[in-house]
């Protein structure tokens, strides 16, 4: 679904990522993992074409993502960041709708879909008429899930998307999550710091450390079998807390 042939994103004259060769498949759920600054956030947004590549080429479904197919490779993916990125003086409604109503479609259906979504992402209906700042963090989250999946995408990017939330508001939707794309059957790429919501989620783990791919593979690879000893140093530095006597 996408693919990226040699590309290398620079910022103020220091590679932020690559060169890397990668190939995202269709109807799979891709973890992006690594430390901070790895450059996996720089990697959604070049699949997406917020940022472009210095060097190399980014495809999506076939096609090249430039400047020019940007707009139409986004009505083709769904992009949820970590704090949601809601306008905080539209109504969830309002923002999980404003692409839809730009765009001209039928009152009754962006209606009828938004209930659709409601349901599968289990917000409550009296929290569409609500704004940002009137919902629960998890509940942000799903507005901005929603807002994602408006469109039917064929693919969704996912940064972070539980970064912020209690461990068991995160729990909860990592499981709800993970249900809905096995139900959507749709790409997903998420990113991640966390190898236990890597495993829990991924078909496929690549794992990034200075904007090189260091391993990639199953999440077991990971563990069992490490490309080096920093997937070793990265697996075993994620461990769980020692049981107390
Ligand atoms: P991650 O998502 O893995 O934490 P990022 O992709 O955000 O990493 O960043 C990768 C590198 O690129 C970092 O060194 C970061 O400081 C740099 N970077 C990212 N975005 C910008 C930007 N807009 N301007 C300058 N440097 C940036």
């Amino acid at each position: 679904m996408f693919t990226l042939r040699d590309v290398q994103k620079v910022y103020a004259g220091r590679p932020a990522l690559g060169p890397i060769t990668l190939d995202l498949p269709a109807g799979r759920t891709t973890v992006l993992i690594g430390p901070s600054g790895c450059g996996k956030s720089t990697l959604l947004r070049l699949l997406i074409g917020l940022a472009g590549p210095h060097k190399g080429v980014v495809a999506f479904d076939g096609a090249p993502v430039t400047p020019e197919t940007a707009r139409s490779v986004r009505l083709r993916v769904g992009y949820v960041i970590q704090d949601g990125g809601l306008f905080p003086h539209l109504t969830a409604r309002a923002n999980v709708t404003l692409m839809a109503r730009h765009l001209g479609r039928d009152r009754e259906a962006i209606a009828a879909r938004v209930d659709e979504l409601a349901a599968l992402t289990r917000f409550p209906a009296d929290g569409l008429d609500r704004r940002p700042g009137e919902l629960s963090g998890g509940q942000r989250q799903r507005v901005g899930l929603m807002r994602a999946l408006m469109l039917d995408p064929d693919a969704l990017l996912l940064d972070e998307p539980l970064g912020a939330l209690d461990p068991l508001v995160r729990a909860d939707l990592q499981a709800e999550l993970r249900e809905i794309f096995r139900a959507l059957r749709k790409t997903v790429v998420l990113v991640t710091h966390d190898l236990g919501e890597a495993t829990y989620f991924a078909d496929r783990v690549v794992l990034l450390r200075d904007g090189r791919i260091v391993q990639e593979g199953s999440p077991g690879d990971l563990w069992h079998r490490p490309a080096d000893p920093f997937v070793t140093r990265f697996v075993q530095a994620q461990r769980g807390p020692e049981v107390p006597a």
